[in-house]
C-alpha cells in the first residue's frame, strides 16, 4: 500500500534528513516508525502525504508515485494526525471533525452526521462534546478528536506522528487501546511515528526502529526485541526486552499441558485411584461439557469416600483465555502464587500454562521457525538451557 523505494531527504540547507530508506506498509498494516529524536521520522511520514517533498528515490501509494498525483487528491485520501492536533479553536468539535468531508464536498447534513458517527467511534459522545470548543476539552479528550476528524472522510491510509504523545501515561494507554480495537475493525493502513519504544512494541504488526537518518530494523515487535539487528537496537529496545516480549506474544493452544483431569460427577474414591494411579498430586476439574469447574487435591478426594468432585472442588482464579498476551498470563500465575495458569477458549477448558512452557513460547515467538532458522540457532539472550 506504502512502498518506499531509496528515497532520500535532503533538505535546502544541506541536512540529510534521511537516505536510502526503502521499505513496504501492507493493506490494512499498522507500522511504527520509532527512534531518538531527529533521526528522521516526521520527515519519512510527511513525505508520504507530499507535505515534503523527497530528493531521491519513489515513493508509491496505493501503487501510484506520490509525485505524479495531485497533492491535494493525495491528502483526501490520506488521513493525518500530529501531536499538536491542529484543531480549528474557535470551530465547534463537531465541526472540526466535519472539516476534511466538508472540504472534499459532502453536504453539510451528511458531512456532520458524519463527524457525530466518528466522535462516538472514538469514545466522545456527540450530545456532550460535539458543540464544547477545543479550549473545553482534556488533552486526551482533543486528541481523540483529532483522530476522529483524520477518519471522517473515510480515507484508506492514516498517518499519525506522536498522536498520543501530549497526555500523562493513564490517558495515553488508554487511548493506545482504543486505537487498537479501532484499527481492529477498520483496518487503515497506518504509518504511526513515535519515540516511545513501549508505544511502538504495543501497537505495531511491523516496527521500524530508526537510527540517525535510516532504518536499523523493519520487523514484528517480537522478531525486534527477540533478535535485534544490531547493538544499536538492543540498546534502543532496552535491557528489559525479554520482558517486553511478554506483551507481544499470545498463548497458543500448542503452548499447554494436559494435567490430570477429574469431572464433576465423579465419585471422590474414584478420582483418588485414579490420580494415585497416574502420580498426580491434584486434578483439574471439568463439567459435563469440558467447561472449567475448578480443581481439587488428591489428599480432598481420598479423605471424602461417598461425595462426588464437584461437591470438592475449589475455584479456579487462576485463568486466563486463549489469545492473550503471556504477560498477563505471566501475571495471574504471580497474583495467584500457582504454578500454572488454566487456558480457556470461551468457557472451555484447553489445558494449563506451566512456566517452561512459557519459556518455549517466547523462544517460538523470535519467529525462528517463521523464517526456517533452527530452534537452536536464534539468537537467544537467555540462559542456555541446561
Ligand atoms: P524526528 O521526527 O525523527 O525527530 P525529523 O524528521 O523531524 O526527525 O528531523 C530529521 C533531521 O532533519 C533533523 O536533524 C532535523 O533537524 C532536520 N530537519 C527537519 N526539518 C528540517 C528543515 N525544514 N530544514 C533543515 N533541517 C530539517
Ligand atoms: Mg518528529
Amino acid at each position: 500500500m506504502i512502498r518506499f523505494d531509496r528515497v532520500g531527504k535532503r533538505y535546502p540547507d544541506g541536512t540529510d534528513a534521511v537516505h536510502d530508506l526503502s521499505f513496504e506498509v501492507d493493506e490494512g498494516e499498522l507500522v511504527t516508525l520509532v527512534g531518538p529524536s531527529g533521526c528522521g521520522k516526521t520527515t519519512t511520514m510527511m513525505m508520504v502525504n507530499r507535505l515534503i517533498e523527497p530528493t531521491s528515490g519513489r515513493i508509491e501509494v496505493a501503487g501510484e508515485d506520490v509525485m505524479s498525483v495531485d497533492p491535494v487528491r493525495l491528502r483526501r485520501r490520506i488521513g493525518y494526525v500530529i501531536q499538536q492536533v491542529g484543531l480549528f479553536p474557535h470551530r465547534t468539535v463537531l465541526d472540526n471533525t466535519a472539516t476534511v468531508p466538508e472540504l472534499v464536498g459532502w453536504k453539510r447534513s451528511r458531512a456532520l452526521s458524519r463527524a457525530a458517527e466518528l466522535l462516538d467511534l472514538v469514545g466522545l459522545d456527540p450530545k456532550t462534546y460535539g458543540g464544547r470548543y477545543p479550549g473545553q476539552l482534556s488533552g486526551g479528550q482533543r486528541q481523540r478528536v483529532g483522530v476522529a476528524r483524520a477518519l471522517a472522510a473515510d480515507p484508506p491510509v492514516l498517518l499519525m506522528d506522536e498522536p498520543f504523545g501530549a497526555v500523562d501515561p493513564v490517558v495515553r494507554e488508554r487511548l493506545q487501546n482504543q486505537f487498537l480495537d479501532l484499527q481492529r475493525s477498520l483496518r487503515k493502513t497506518v504509518l504511526l511515528v513515535t519515540h516511545d519504544i513501549e508505544e511502538a512494541v504495543r501497537l505495531g504488526d511491523r516496527m521500524a526502529v530508526y537510527g540517525p537518518g535510516r532504518i536499523e530494523q523493519y520487523d514484528t515487535p517480537a522478531t525486534v526485541l527477540g533478535r535485534p539487528a544490531s547493538a544499536y537496537v538492543a540498546e534502543f529496545v532496552g535491557a528489559d526486552r525479554g520482558l517486553k516480549r511478554l506483551s507481544v506474544t499470545e498463548v497458543r493452544p500448542d503452548d499447554l499441558e494436559e494435567p490430570p483431569v477429574a469431572r464433576c460427577a465423579e465419585p471422590a474414591g474414584h478420582a483418588a485411584d485414579r490420580m494415585r494411579s497416574e502420580g498426580a498430586r491434584w486434578a483439574v476439574v471439568l463439567d459435563d461439557e469440558g467447561a472449567l469447574h475448578g480443581w481439587v487435591g488428591l489428599e480432598e478426594v481420598a479423605r471424602a469416600e461417598g461425595r462426588t468432585v464437584g461437591d470438592l472442588a475449589h475455584r479456579m482464579n487462576a485463568w486466563v483465555p486463549v489469545g492473550s498476551p503471556l504477560k498477563g498470563a505471566f501475571g495471574v500465575m504471580l497474583q495467584h502464587d500457582a504454578g500454572w495458569v488454566a487456558v480457556l477458549d470461551g468457557a472451555r477448558f484447553l489445558g494449563v500454562l506451566t512456566p517452561a512452557k512459557l519459556h518455549e513460547a517466547l523462544r517460538r515467538s523470535v519467529d525462528a521457525d517463521a523464517r526456517g532458522v533452527g530452534r537452536e540457532e536464534a539468537a537467544f539472550d537467555s540462559v542456555p538451557d541446561a
